[in-house]
């Protein structure tokens, strides 16, 4: 999954027809004071990272004044919500009158897509009632039919924008299509001033269009990946390797090599019972190229500042040359000139 930068994604639904607010991304207090001032001095500067949340973080202001416009570049270098802030999207500012959530998601229970859609949008969504929240399912073959769109809308123009935005979905195989808020504005306009688009690692293949702006090992969906982490996740990428999942653990001794996630989390359910501090998590299933994505995770991981040992192992069921990850795992060390005496390593 990666999540698509909201200037992107603002562009992918502006292409598809559906009105949005103009922007222009800015990366200096300079910067963000000459695009307030293409939109006639009135403008909402937000943080442009890939996480939600940012208006109650107070990572978006709607500025008027030279005041304001340099508190705004406060923003940069930001990292409340994680992500470090290193450009601000400057959009013109709307005059809101209504604020509709919409997205369009997949849901396992009806097994296909659904439209998540309430009159009540905004910043609170997640606090909305579950009654105020429509959930519609879409037939994938079908697509939305402007009749329903039109009837949970109630309203023509929202109910174009609806189906515009199921097209974008349904055309970029997105995971996730989400508009929240949609604006009505005091003078009747929809307008998207935000767009979040979740692409799925599954249909990448097919879109082309999408890898230079969709970047599946920028962020694990909460946080930026660490080196380690991308170092390994880029196994991941090369043809026929292991599916290896990895988490680095901030402050971990003791590293982790597993393939075979019961044996692994067996053994580090144990260290964690004795005291010990894990520096990641790992599991993953085999492929033909084991040794070398072995040793490849585990040469990344020797990276890790304050690692004191390694504890190696895969499981002996799942039919694969266990010696072979062994040996990846023991060219590494040995890359890595490793000392048993002081480094202690089980295998
Ligand atoms: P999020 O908090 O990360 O979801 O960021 P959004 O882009 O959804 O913005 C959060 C809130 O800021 C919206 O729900 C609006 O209430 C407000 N907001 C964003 N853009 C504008 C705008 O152009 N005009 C006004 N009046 N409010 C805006
Ligand atoms: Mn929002």
């Amino acid at each position: 999954m990666a999540r698509i930068l909201e200037h992107d994604a603002l562009r992918l639904i502006s292409d598809k027809g559906v009105a949005v607010t103009q922007w222009r991304v800015a990366a200096s207090a300079n910067e963000i004071a000459e695009a307030v001032a293409s939109f006639g001095g009135r403008a909402v500067v937000k943080a442009l990272i890939p996480s939600g949340g940012r208006g109650k973080a107070g990572l978006i202001r709607l500025v008027s004044n030279d005041a304001e416009i340099r508190a705004a570049a406060d923003i940069l270098g930001n990292r409340d919500l994680v992500f470090p802030v290193e450009q601000v999207l400057v959009s013109e500012a709307l005059d809101i009158a209504q604020e509709l959530f919409v997205s369009f998601c997949f849901d396992s229970k009806s097994r296909g897509a659904v439209l998540l859609y309430s009159a009540a949008g905004g910043v609170e969504i997640e606090s909305i009632p579950e009654d105020q929240i429509c959930r519609h399912p879409i037939d994938l073959r079908q697509g939305l039919d402007p009749a329903d769109a039109a009837e949970i809308a109630g309203d023509p123009a929202i109910a174009e924008a609806l189906v515009k935005l199921y097209e974008l979905f349904a055309e970029l195989e997105a995971e996730t299509v989400e508009v929240n808020p949609l604006a009505v504005t005091t003078d009747g306009r929809v307008v998207a001033p935000t767009g979040v688009i979740l692409t799925d690692d599954q249909a990448a293949f097919r879109h082309p269009e999408l890898s230079e702006i969709a970047d599946p090992l920028a962020t694990n969906g909460y946080r930026p990946l660490t080196d380690i982490e991308r170092a390994v996740a880029e196994i991941n990428e090369l043809p026929d390797h292991s599916e290896i999942r990895f988490n680095e653990l901030d402050e971990g001794e003791i590293g982790f090599v597993f393939l075979g996630g019961g044996a692994g989390y067996y053994v580090f359910d144990r260290v964690l019972y004795f005291g010990g501090k894990p520096a990641n998590t790992m599991d993953g299933t085999s492929s033909p190229h084991d040794e070398e994505s072995m040793y490849r995770a585990t040469s990344a991981l020797l990276k890790k500042p304050g690692l004191k040992g390694l504890v190696a192992g895969s499981n002996y069921g799942n039919f694969r040359a266990i010696d072979a990850r062994a040996r990846g795992v023991v060219r590494a060390l040995i890359d890595a000139k490793i000392d048993p005496a002081t480094f202690p390593v089980v295998i």
